[in-house]
This record gives C-alpha cells, structure tokens and sequence, in this order.
C-alpha cells in the first residue's frame, strides 16, 4: 500500500468530521499523511514538553493526577493526526484510550485544525500553529523559515495534491477523494490551462478555492473564460505583462445570467463578510470579471472596472 493509499482509507472517517468543522477533506488528509502516514496507533513521547510544560506546570500536573493520566503519556502525542492529550481535552478528548480510536482522533484533530483556521484565517498560519503553536503562526507571518513553518509548507504540498488529486477525478470516479465540502468542487483544474492550445495550466488551488465559494453563492453556472495564459497568448489577450493570469494566480469569469458588475458586487460583499480570505483582486469588465488572489497589500481587495 502507499503512504497515499494508507491515508486515504481513512477518508469515511475524514470526510465525516471535515463537513462538521468545516475544513477540507484533503487538508485533513494532508495533516494525517504528515503526521503518521496513515498509522492509527502512531505515537510519539517529548521528553522536553514533559520537562517544561507539564512537570513545569502545577496546574496540568494536577489535571494528569485527576484524570489518571500519567506525565509521559501526556507529552507524548497520539494517533492518526498525533493530538497531545492537553490539546485533544479541550475538544473532549478524555483519556489516551479516544487518541488511539481513528475516529475520536479525526474528530479532535478537525475540530483543532479547524478552530485555527478561524483564528488566523490561513491555512499555512493554522497549519504552522498545529506544528509549532502560537509561535509557529507568528514565524509563519513574519516569513521565518522554522520547523513550523517548513511544516506548514510540506502539508500545503500534500495538500494540494489531494485536492487536484480530487479535482481531477471528481467524486464519481474515485471512492478515496470527494468535493472538498458539500456542493464544492465545481470546477475541474483543465478549466484552467492556457486557451491557446499550448497546454499552460499553473492554476493555483487558492484560485479554485474561491471560485468555488463564488460558485456556491451565485448558484449559477460559471465559465472560465480565461485562467492560465502563456506569454504569448497574454499578449494577444490583451493582457498587462505582469499579469496575474501567467502564474495562476487569476481567472476572468462569466455567470450564467449575471452582468460582469453584479458578479462583481456578489463577490465584493463575500469578501466583506470574511468569505474569501485568498481573493486580492476584482474587476468587472464588459462580458466578464476577473478574480485574482494576488495581493499587493495583504489583507487589502484592489476593484476596478475594465
Ligand atoms: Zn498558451
Ligand atoms: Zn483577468
């Protein structure tokens, strides 16, 4: 079995927690890839967390005398997403017993992953936070490069290859790898590549993220009309030289019966209401808009109209 398919059967499990947390399936298997490959009974004893975080601290040294559970087990950390008990407490995790149970573990270890996303509203700053906590998201930001934060990237990695891994078969064709959450996945990665036929696609998963967002809100069919584009095919385009199209990281879009500025306007208020934390940039143009997630300042939406 590969290391793929020994996290993948895992997927009942994953997929079942991932819609009640709201985190994608293919994130939750890029963690457990990451962290046990797959290995339900996976563990692993920190000598150095005992020292400093538990035989250092009275009050969770009285927590392990209360609940019976001794320092070693408590600074180790557990199964399938390796959760450390005191983390796994605070989503109900009781004893050591539910860390080893794949499904208690997916469990917490969703609900955990979860609770980051909406802390620092990025996966790679939750994901440095689930390695290396509060200081791992920090390193993240300030772009350290970091256990947590080579952590973080190893998991997108993984991560994006569940997902195109899923994008690309699509639910019907594959038991292992489904929509990335109810109603999601509605756009293929080929819908991206380059028009002119020379077969460019750099489309990043972000891109896919938020259309998908979009797509779920407009309950309208969308087009790609332009995603990935050579340098050739920009210029014929009509395309700025440095444009967000030759690196994937835009896609100029139609809705079915929606006007470019309406569809500009719906998107506008997702991303007021925090919906679309990758889209940097929005442009209503005669019969299309163009969507990119490439900020210029973070955290800061650029609209124009074309
Ligand atoms: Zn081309
Ligand atoms: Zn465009």
């Amino acid at each position: 079995m590969s290391t793929s398919e020994k996290v993948s059967r895992w997927w009942n499990l994953v997929d079942k927690w991932a819609v009640q947390v709201g985190v994608s399936q293919s994130l939750i298997l890029a963690v457990i890839q990451q962290e046990s490959g797959g290995n339900p009974n996976a563990s692993r004893y920190e000598p150095a967390y005992e020292k400093n975080y538990i035989l250092g601290n009275p009050e969770r040294l009285a927590l392990c005398k209360k609940l019976g559970i001794s320092t070693h087990d408590a600074a180790a950390s557990w199964g399938l997403m390796q959760l450390m008990f005191f983390t796994a407490y605070g989503y109900g995790g009781k004893t050591i017993k539910t860390l080893l149970d794949p499904d208690q573990n997916i469990r917490f270890g969703a609900a955990h992953l979860g609770a980051l996303i909406k802390t620092y509203r990025s996966k790679e700053a939750a994901l440095a936070a689930y390695n290396g906590g509060g200081k791992g998201a920090a390193d993240w930001k300030a772009g350290k490069g970091t256990d947590a934060t080579r952590y973080a990237k190893n998991v997108m990695a993984l991560y994006e290859k569940y997902r195109d891994a899923a994008l690309v078969k699509g639910p019907s064709e594959t038991k292992d790898l489904k929509p990335v959450n109810p109603g999601w996945n509605y756009f293929k990665v080929s819908e991206f590549v380059c028009k002119c036929g020379c077969g460019t696609n750099k489309v990043k998963s972000g891109l896919i993220d938020t259309l998908n967002i979009i797509r779920g809100t407009v309950g309208e069919a969308i087009t790609v009309t332009s995603g990935t584009r050579c340098p050739t095919h920009n210029k014929k385009a009509g395309g700025v030289a440095n444009s967000n199209h030759l690196s994937g990281d835009a896609a100029d879009i139609q809705a079915k019966g929606v006007a470019p500025a309406e569809l500009r306007g719906i998107i506008r208020n997702l991303w007021e209401q925090g919906k679309l934390p990758e889209l940097a940039g929005l442009g209503a143009y005669k019969t299309f808009t163009h969507v990119d997630i490439a900020p210029k300042v973070k955290g800061r939406l650029r609209t124009w109209n074309g």
